[in-house]
């Protein structure tokens, strides 16, 4: 009987063994490159109690035994599904650089956008805190053994004595350069120290101090209106119950939400606690990081041209509870904030909160994630909230409150459309500026007053195309056409940069005479400064804007009234806030009206009602001109009448009627190849996959596609895609990771999963 047993047992340990395993401490280990999935390693006797979850370690890795670095995520004792583990070989940091909380958080992230938790964990940490930027590696010397120095009884040199009396005096490690200037000599005699057992050395990272901006000029809180204090009031009693709970703030662009912002962040700062404001890239203004430094002591702003260095001592900054108020771009969300009290992301409807790269994590959901995990309250402001965020308020999952008129009961601008069709039956309609606008502009100019133009396209003329036979110049990269820029004379890919001299004759007709067509902003400028030579203007754009600072710049020329008009693309459509601009030209409202994206009535809504918000918020009020070819688009005519509401109620029927966001969630998948014919067979291959899988899985999933990408071919590569969507996001993303997971494409053909996709393009 028991030789049986034993036999039984020899199949996979000997109870022994077990015992022993059930005594091991076993390390959970993932990696940013390299393998995917979760490693168990040993972890040695030398390193048992300072190993915890959150360090990045040095382990052997496959036949090899290669040495690379990971991420510890998990320590237990007991067993391991696999027999035998290799150790853990050293530890990189000396403490974790991600919480418990930090590094659940990345469990979540990683679960639901279906990417590995490695990755994540490579995106949380900036890489200049992975990399230690702007630290020095310093030898610090220590006695080897306090307790059983006795410097008499030593008989040391006295030079070495000085050495040994400087530690004991000091009771910590001292850095090597101090000691030796402390105690008056060479490293000859540290160096027969530390021979002889005496002391020892060991080497710490140390920070270098970064030069903190001055702190801004200090200014009271304003008194709130009552619209302002009731949204406080209701951001106050989450605090007070240091519960989540996500609050939309609803209310007109210049209704005070910045106001209510601060000083619910003043209330959580009092406790002690830190928040964090996320704001679209392009709103991190010196205008909007000195109103909060002239609020709070200590304001940390993260924008995305600091260099390593900079970014790694605010970090440990903030994770040392130095820091009050985290002010930043997307990555914002994962600030270290020891004691987090609010998450607050203003414009919350901004594309750029999601990022474009794996993980393709939206930063309005980790923040109520991270929200929810830390019980605190997370509020969302915006003049025209995203629709999912809309959908959820009107479900009862977030309290809305709302501001409904603007500070000091400042109307609205009046906003009026210019058909453009009747402009273009009219002769003298050349340019961009038609006649109703032009007169509006040369008004405004002659009561003093400034304009903002905008134009969301960039370039001279928009398409480069033959009058003869209609044939387009396009990128022979990418399936875009090019764009035409007159002051260099160049035609450019806006996609790959491609730039090439424009052709002379049509190369598919050989006719000469090539015409430029469609306005983008530099022939906007051009037009502008021909017909209004006395009013300095600036042309605000990606092209014009490259140099870091220049944004800040230029805001700053318009502000001191120096430049009269200000014209560009969505740049300038954003919070910014100007009491002289008492007109906004939209030069065409349709630009984003007609892209193959089930999102472009609500972009072309959001940047309409946008840009009208940055008129009219001083005393003289202020008008919006809106030139369109689509006067009676129901995004238009809501834009036009300040009426969200409007937009939304017609909006969300077909959302739902299509199965598209919020009505469902929906995954993208992106094929992309050097051969059209695998990147087809591919995703029909992956697609034929999904909808076996789907229709197992017996819910509402449903499969759309594949079919070429809108944009079909990019840098080179063509590409196809297709769409999931379907009410159970669950169900969808174990449908995509099972099928993904085990699927093998053929040839060079790459594919990306998007969970809750952006961009459709
Ligand atoms: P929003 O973010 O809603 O567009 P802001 O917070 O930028 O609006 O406020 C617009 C302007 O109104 C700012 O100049 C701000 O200082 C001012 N403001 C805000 N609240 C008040 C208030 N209660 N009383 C007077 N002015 C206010
Ligand atoms: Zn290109």
């Amino acid at each position: 009987m028991t030789s049986i047993q034993r036999n039984l047992f020899a199949e996979t340990s000997t109870p022994w063994e077990e015992d022993d395993a059930a005594d091991q401490l076993v390390a959970v280990v993932v990696f940013a490159g390299g393998p995917r999935g979760t490693f168990d390693y040993l972890v040695p006797d030398r390193l048992r109690g300072e190993l915890r979850p959150g360090l990045r370690v040095q382990v052997p890795l496959g036949r090899g035994n290669r040495r690379v670095v990971g991420y510890c995520v998990n320590v237990r004792q007991g067993q391991s599904e696999y027999r035998r583990l290799k150790e853990i070989a050293a530890l990189i940091d000396a403490v974790p650089l991600l919480s418990p909380a930090m590094l659940d958080l990345a469990h979540w992230i990683a679960e639901r956008y279906l990417c590995p938790l490695g990755q994540v964990l490579e995106t949380i940490l900036p890489a200049g805190v992975r990399q230690q930027r702007g630290t020095r590696a310093t030898a610090f010397i220590e006695l080897a053994d306090p307790s059983r120095v006795d410097v008499s009884a030593l008989k040391l040199p006295a030079k070495q004595a000085a050495i040994v009396k400087c530690l004991t005096a000091a009771a910590e490690p001292v850095a090597r350069e101090v000691l030796l200037r402390q105690a008056h000599c060479s490293s000859a005699p540290l160096k027969s120290l530390l021979d002889k057992g005496i002391v020892a050395q060991t080497t710490q990272r140390v920070r270098r101090e970064i030069a903190q901006p001055e702190a801004s000029l200090r200014q009271q809180p304003l008194v709130l209106n009552d619209a302002q204090q009731q949204a406080l009031d209701a951001i106050h009693a989450s605090l007070d119950d240091r519960e989540h709970e996500t609050v939309l703030l609803y209310g007109v662009t210049g209704s005070g939400k910045t106001e209510v912002y601060i000083q619910a962040i003043e209330r959580v700062v009092s406790f002690g606690r830190q928040a964090i404001v996320l704001v679209p890239e392009i709103s991190l203004t010196p205008q909007t990081c000195d109103r909060f430094r002239s609020r709070f002591d200590a304001v940390a702003v993260l924008h995305s041209h600091m260099s390593d260095a900079e970014r790694h001592d605010h970090w440990a900054r903030i994770a040392a509870g130095q820091v009050q108020v985290v002010v930043g771009a997307r990555s914002a969300v994962f600030a270290p904030t020891p004691q987090l009290g609010l998450i607050v992301i203003d414009e919350e409807h901004e594309s750029t909160f999601k990022q474009e790269t794996a993980p393709r994590y939206h930063s309005r959901d980790v923040a109520i994630q991270r929200g929810s995990r830390e019980g605190v309250p997370v509020v969302l402001g915006s003049a025209t909230p995203a629709l999912e965020t809309w959908h959820e308020a009107a479900e009862g999952r977030y309290r809305r409150v709302d501001l409904p008129s603007r500070v000091m009961n400042r109307p609205l601008p009046r906003v009026r459309t210019i058909d453009l069709r009747l402009e273009q039956q009219n002769r003298q309609f050349r340019g961009a500026i038609s006649q109703p606008l032009s007169q509006a502009i040369e008004r405004t100019l002659d009561d003093g007053g400034q304009v903002i133009l905008l134009l969301n396209r960039r370039g001279f003329s928009t398409h480069i195309q033959c009058p003869g036979c209609g044939e387009v110049v396009r990128c022979p990269s990418c399936d875009v056409s090019l764009t035409f820029y007159r002051e260099v004379g160049k035609a450019v890919c806006h996609y790959c940069d491609f730039t090439a001299s424009p052709p002379e004759r049509c190369a598919a007709c050989d006719f000469a005479g090539i015409r430029y067509s469609g306005f983008g902003t530099e022939r906007l400028e051009g037009e502008v400064r021909r017909r209004y030579p006395s009013a300095p203007c600036l042309r605000m754009d990606a092209d014009t804007m490259r140099r870091h600072g220049s944004h800040a710049d230029a805001l700053e020329r318009f502000r001191r009234g120096d430049v009269r008009i200000l014209l560009g693309t969505q740049m300038i459509a954003k919070g910014l806030d100007f009491p002289n601009v008492t007109l906004v030209g939209v030069v065409n409202a349709d630009v984003a009206l007609h892209l193959p994206d089930f999102r472009a009535a609500e972009r072309t809504f959001q940047l309409i009602a946008q840009v009208a918000g940055r008129t009219g918020r001083g005393e003289q009020g202020g008008e919006v001109l809106v030139q369109t070819f689509s006067p009676e688009h129901p995004a238009v005519q809501a834009a036009v009448r300040h009426d969200y509401e409007a937009f939304a109620g017609g909006e969300l029927p077909s959302r739902r009627r299509f199965g598209y966001p919020p009505a469902a969630a929906l995954v993208r998948v992106v094929f992309r190849g050097s051969s059209e014919e695998l990147v087809r067979t591919s995703s029909e291959e992956m697609a034929q996959r999904l909808r076996e899988r789907a229709a197992a899985a017996e819910g509402d999933t449903r499969v759309l596609g594949p079919a070429p990408a809108p944009i079909a071919r990019l840098r080179e590569r063509y590409r196809y895609h297709l769409q999931l969507h379907g009410t159970r996001r669950e169900q969808l993303a174990d449908v995509v990771q099972s099928v993904s997971d085990r699927f093998e494409a053929a040839g060079d053909v790459e594919w990306i999963v998007d969970v809750d996709p952006v961009s459709m393009l």
